[in-house]
C-alpha cells in the first residue's frame, strides 16, 4: 500500500459482501427478488410509484427517451455543462441535442436560457443535478409543465439530495439514478429509472428486456409470452448480483451521506479563507448528498494554470480531475455539429477553472488537510503577470 489519495473510492462493508455471496449461492442471478427489492427501495426513497433497474445510468436515460417516442427530427434540450451521457443518450435515438449554458453559481442550467431554446421541434428537456446540486429543479419542472414538455431528470449525481423537501428523482416525469462506483451508492455498474407513470414504466420494463411484454420475467417462466418481442428492445437489465450490492448500500444510505457531508464540511472549513478558491454554492433549503467536491479557481487563473495544479496534485499522489469540459466542445461534438469556443461562455469559463478534489466517505481529516496543503502549494507556484 502507498499513501496515494484517490479521487474517489466506493464504501463496501461485510454487509455488501454477504448479500452478494448469498445471491450467488441462491441460484437466481437475473430478474429475481433482489432486483424487485432494490427497485422498491429506490422508488420509495424518491417518492415514486415505479423503479426500473438497468445496467447503467446511460441506458436508463436512453430508455426514457425511447419510451417517450423521441427520434429523428426531434430536438431535446440538455445542459452544456454535464457528463457526456446526458447528451449521448439523445444521439442514440437519432434526435438532436440542443445545448443550454449554465448558471455561474449553481452550475445547473439557467432556466431562462432553457426557455429561449424551446422550439416547435422540442420534444423533451433533460435536467441534470450537476455535482448533486438540485438547485433550480423545481423551476425547471414548472417551465416544462408550462410548455407541456416532459422533463427527464438526470439525477445520476444526486441520490439522497433534497430541494425544498422534494427528493432528487421527484422532479422529472421520468428520473434516472446512476450507481457507478464514484456515486453516493454503487452497484458496480447500474442505474435506475423512476416514475409515477404506469404506461412509461411498462414501456421501460419492456425496452430493457428485449422488447418482451413487461410482465414476463425470466426464461422458463410464462413461456407463451417469452418470445413475444412486441417492439425493438435492448438488453439493459440489471443482474441480481448488482441489485444485491445496491440493496446493501441503500440500507446504509444515511450513514454514507452523513460521511460525505462531514468530508464536504471539512473541505469547506479548510478552504473558505482562501480568496482564490470558489467553493460549491449550496442554496438555502437544499440538502446536499455530495457527489464530488469540485472547487473553482478565481478569475486570475487560466485553464493552463488549472491543468498545472491538477498535474502537481497528481505528482504528489493526490487524485484530481477537470470536471467537466463542456459537452459541445468535446472533439466528437465539435466535429459533428461544428460547435466552437465562445458558444457557451459561462460553461467554458467555469470549466477552465474547476477541479475535483479527492472525495469519498472514508477520507480522513488529515487527508483533507494534506490535499488542501498540496493544492495551496501548487497555487502559490503560479506567477501572475503584473497589470
Ligand atoms: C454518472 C452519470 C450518468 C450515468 O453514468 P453511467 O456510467 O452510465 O452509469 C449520467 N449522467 C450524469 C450526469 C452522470 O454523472
Amino acid at each position: 500500500m502507498n499513501n496515494a489519495i484517490p479521487l474517489s473510492q466506493p464504501d463496501i462493508t461485510d454487509a455488501e459482501v454477504r448479500l452478494v455471496v448469498d445471491t450467488l449461492r441462491s441460484g437466481r442471478l437475473a430478474l429475481g427478488p433482489r432486483l424487485e427489492e432494490f427497485e422498491r427501495l429506490i422508488a420509495e426513497h424518491a417518492g415514486r410509484r415505479h423503479g426500473i433497474g438497468v445496467n447503467s445510468g446511460t441506458s436508463g436515460l436512453h430508455l426514457c427517451l425511447e419510451a417517450l417516442g423521441i427520434g429523428p427530427g426531434d430536438e431535446v434540450i440538455t445542459p452544456a455543462f454535464s457528463f457526456v451521457a446526458s447528451a449521448n443518450c439523445i444521439l442514440y435515438t437519432g434526435a438532436t441535442p440542443v445545448f443550454v449554458d449554465c448558471d455561474p453559481r449553481t452550475l445547473n442550467v439557467s432556466v431562462q436560457a432553457v426557455e429561449r431554446k424551446i422550439s416547435d421541434r422540442t420534444r423533451a428537456i433533460i435536467g441534470v443535478e450537476v455535482f448533486g446540486n438540485p438547485a433550480g429543479m423545481a423551476e425547471l419542472a414548472a417551465l416544462a409543465a408550462r410548455y407541456e414538455l416532459p422533463l427527464i431528470e438526470d439525477c445520476a449525481e444526486a441520490l439522497g439530495g433534497r430541494h425544498r423537501d422534494e427528493p432528487a428523482g421527484r422532479f422529472g416525469r421520468l428520473a434516472v439514478f446512476g450507481f457507478y462506483p464514484n456515486k453516493q451508492i454503487t452497484t458496480g455498474e447500474g442505474g435506475m429509472i423512476v416514475t409515477d407513470d404506469d404506461r412509461l414504466a411498462d414501456l421501460c420494463r419492456s425496452l430493457r428486456n428485449h422488447g418482451r411484454p413487461p410482465e414476463s420475467t425470466e426464461a422458463g417462466q410464462g413461456l407463451g409470452s417469452e418470445l413475444d418481442h412486441v417492439r425493438l428492445g435492448y438488453n439493459y437489465r440489471m443482474s441480481e448480483i448488482n441489485a444485491a450490492l445496491g440493496i446493501a448500500q441503500m440500507r446504509r444510505l444515511c450513514e454514507l451521506i452523513e460521511a460525505r457531508q462531514n468530508v464536504a464540511a471539512a473541505y469547506t472549513r479548510r478552504l473558505m479563507g482562501n480568496i482564490d478558491i470558489i467553493l460549491p454554492t449550496v442554496e438555502p433549503e437544499t440538502y446536499m448528498s455530495w457527489f464530488v467536491f469540485v472547487v473553482r479557481l478565481s478569475d486570475r487563473f487560466t485553464a493552463e494554470n488549472r491543468d498545472y495544479i491538477i498535474d502537481g496534485l497528481r505528482r504528489h499522489d493526490v487524485g484530481s480531475s477537470n470536471y467537466f469540459p463542456p459537452i459541445p466542445l468535446l472533439p466528437f461534438y465539435r466535429k459533428r455539429f461544428g460547435y466552437r469556443p465562445g458558444d457557451f461562455p459561462v460553461a467554458e469559463s467555469v470549466s477552465h477553472r474547476t477541479l475535483a478534489l479527492p472525495f469519498f466517505t472514508r477520507l480522513t481529516g488529515r487527508e483533507v488537510d494534506l490535499v488542501c496543503q498540496t493544492l495551496e502549494l501548487m497555487m502559490t507556484r503560479i506567477t501572475f503577470a503584473r497589470t
